[in-house]
C-alpha cells in the first residue's frame, strides 16, 4: 500500500514510519501542510495519516481540499485531541476514522486495513455479470473490450448498472440520468443505449443493455 503520513512530531513520525516500512508499505512522510499538497499532486495514496496541529495550519484544512475535490481516499486523524465534538465534526467532514495519541502500532494497522476495506467496497467499481465499470476512471470493461466513457453515457450505464435486473423506464432513466425537463418522447435514451452498445457489445452476443419491448431498458445481474 502506499501512505502518506503527514505529522510534525519526529519521534512518533519516525515509529509510523519505521513500523509501515516493516509490514512492507510505501511510506512518504510531509511536516507541513505545504509538503503534504505537493504528495498529494504528485500521487495517489491508499491511505493519508493525519495530523491535525501542524506547523502551518489546521489537518482539516487538507481534509476538506480533499473532499471538496472529491478525492475518495481515505483519511485516519491520528491526534492528541480527544474529545467527542472534535471526533464527529472531523468525520462529518470526510475522515474514514480518528486514532487518538498514544496509539498502539497494531491499532493504526488494523484501522488501516479496515479505513481501506471500506474504500473498496464503496464501490469504485461497479460490477453486473460480465459487465464492469470503474466509477472514477469511467472506463467500462466487458471481456476483451473496454472503452472510456464519455459523461452522460457513463451516468446511463452507471444508473443501469446500480439496478442490476430491474426493468427501467425511458422517463426514469430520462429523470435520473438528463434530469427533468425532458420529453419522455425524445429518444435521446435509445440514443445513448445504442452508443453504449457499440462500445461493449460482441457480435452474436447478448447486449450489455436488454431492451424490454414496451417497457424499458435493464442490465442483467
Ligand atoms: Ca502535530
Amino acid at each position: 500500500m502506499r501512505v502518506l503520513l503527514v505529522e510534525d512530531e519526529d519521534r512518533l513520525a519516525a515509529f509510523v514510519i519505521g513500523g509501515l516500512r516493516a509490514e512492507g508499505h510505501a511510506v512518504d512522510h510531509a511536516s507541513t501542510l505545504a509538503e503534504a499538497h505537493r504528495y498529494l499532486d504528485g500521487g495517489q495514496y491508499d491511505v493519508v495519516l493525519l495530523d491535525l496541529l501542524l506547523p502551518d495550519g489546521h489537518g482539516r484544512a487538507l481534509l476538506r481540499g480533499l473532499r471538496a475535490r472529491d478525492t475518495e481516499v481515505p483519511v485516519i486523524v491520528l491526534s492528541a485531541l480527544g474529545t467527542t465534538d472534535d471526533k464527529v465534526g472531523l468525520l462529518d467532514e470526510g475522515a474514514d476514522d480518528y486514532l487518538v495519541k498514544p496509539f498502539e502500532f497494531a491499532e493504526l494497522v488494523a484501522r488501516i486495513r479496515a479505513a481501506t476495506r471500506h474504500g473498496q467496497r464503496s464501490s469504485r467499481l461497479l460490477c453486473v455479470g460480465d459487465l464492469a465499470l470503474d466509477t472514477k476512471t469511467r472506463i467500462a470493461t466487458r471481456g476483451n473490450l473496454s472503452a472510456e466513457l464519455p459523461s452522460r453515457e457513463f451516468a446511463l450505464l452507471e444508473y443501469l448498472m446500480r439496478h442490476p435486473g430491474q426493468v427501467l423506464t425511458r422517463q426514469q432513466i430520462l429523470d435520473a440520468v438528463w434530469g427533468f425537463g425532458f420529453e419522455s418522447a425524445s429518444n435521446v435514451v435509445d440514443v445513448y443505449v445504442g452508443y453504449l452498445r457499440r462500445k461493449l457489445d460482441r457480435p452474436g452476443e447478448p447486449s450489455v443493455i436488454e431492451t424490454i419491448r414496451g417497457a424499458g431498458y435493464r442490465v442483467r445481474p
